[in-house]
């Protein structure tokens, strides 16, 4: 019988984004607070006939068809990055693979959705060297340890949960989970914000303030109380590069959220609600303008396997 694996690995938020000098091997260090949503990137993996190499198909039911058309679908998706490296630290050739995407997590909004792709197929070729060439199954640290060379974020979506990154944010270490759930509306842009364009701006804001303990915030008893907590350094940048954030994180805050935020580099706007009601009543007033709002639950396991 043909090998058929699924797996799947969530969204992530950065509840506290705090962002350090740009260092001198280019990267800004950073201290980031994790939570992973129950927006899972859902990856099928089929072995393909021999010769064949990777092909990918991505598919989409609630983003918009511009984010689908912007993720390429050759050797640069990250996907077919994991497959080669995955396979090149084992000392295997890269197998024959269809692989199908179905995406749910907006393309370049600052919640990883190429880095859940990326710790979805790592999973997901674990277990198919497994079953293929029997290899031993590696270790969440190991997966973990070569998710680092693929992305930052590709770590946190292994592990999932609640976690502090620091590092480039892939040194994780996992928190004791919320003591409560977390309703969320998401708010994607038609358009992206690259990721290093954002850094750019921070960096000519020239605003770094000292980074804090994060640790205590899974201490936290309730939404109002993490929405107080949250902080995003790159918000000043996003906004700046793109000011219709800022209007859109007054209105979610004006219609009832606890805190609304850029996710991470943006564009996205992650907001908080203390009721899932209250969630998805506003998520209609959004579609009713036209924006494309998704609610999550957090937290949420990191990258697995499914049935
Ligand atoms: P992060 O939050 O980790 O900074 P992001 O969520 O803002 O990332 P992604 O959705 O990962 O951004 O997409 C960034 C770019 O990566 C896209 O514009 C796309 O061209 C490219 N890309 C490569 N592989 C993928 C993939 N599997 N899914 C999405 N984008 C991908």
């Amino acid at each position: 019988m043909n090998t058929i694996i699924r797996a799947s690995a969530p969204a992530k938020v950065n509840l506290v984004f705090e962002v350090g000098q740009l260092a001198t091997d280019g990267y800004h260090p950073v201290n980031s607070l994790f939570l992973a949503l129950d927006l899972r990137e859902e990856l099928t993996l089929v072995k393909g006939e021999q010769g064949t190499g990777i092909s990918i198909y991505v598919h989409g039911d609630s983003l918009p068809e511009s984010h689908i058309d912007s993720v390429p679908t050759d050797q640069s998706n990250l996907v077919h990055k994991t497959a080669v490296l995955f396979a090149q630290k084992l000392g295997r050739p890269t197998p024959d693979l269809q692989i199908d995407i179905r995406k749910r997590i907006p393309v370049a909004g600052g919640m990883a959705g190429g880095s859940a792709d990326a710790a979805a197929m790592l999973i997901a070729m674990n277990e198919f060297m497994h079953l293929e060439h029997g290899t031993p199954i590696l270790a969440i640290e190991e997966l973990a340890v070569i998710g680092a060379e693929l992305g930052s974020d590709v770590p946190f979506c292994i592990y999932g949960g609640l976690a502090i990154g620091t590092g480039r944010g892939e040194v994780i270490t996992p928190l004791t989970d919320l003591a409560f759930e977390t309703n969320w509306l998401l708010c994607a842009s038609s358009k992206g914000l690259s990721t290093p364009t954002v850094f750019a701006a921070f960096d000519e804001m020239g605003s770094h303030t000292p980074f804090s303990d994060l640790n205590e915030i899974s201490a936290t008893t309730s939404p109002a109380e993490l929405g107080q907590k949250m902080a995003n350094d790159l918000e000043q940048a996003a906004f700046r590069l793109m000011p219709s954030l800022r209007d859109l994180v007054d209105q979610l805050e004006q219609l009832g959220a606890v805190r609304a935020m850029v996710s991470g580099s943006g564009p996205t706007i992650a907001a908080l609600f203390d009721s899932e009601a209250k969630a998805i009543e506003v998520s209609k007033v959004l579609k009713s303008q036209g924006l494309v709002a998704l609610t999550a639950k957090g937290q949420a396991p990191g990258a697995r396997l499914d049935g």
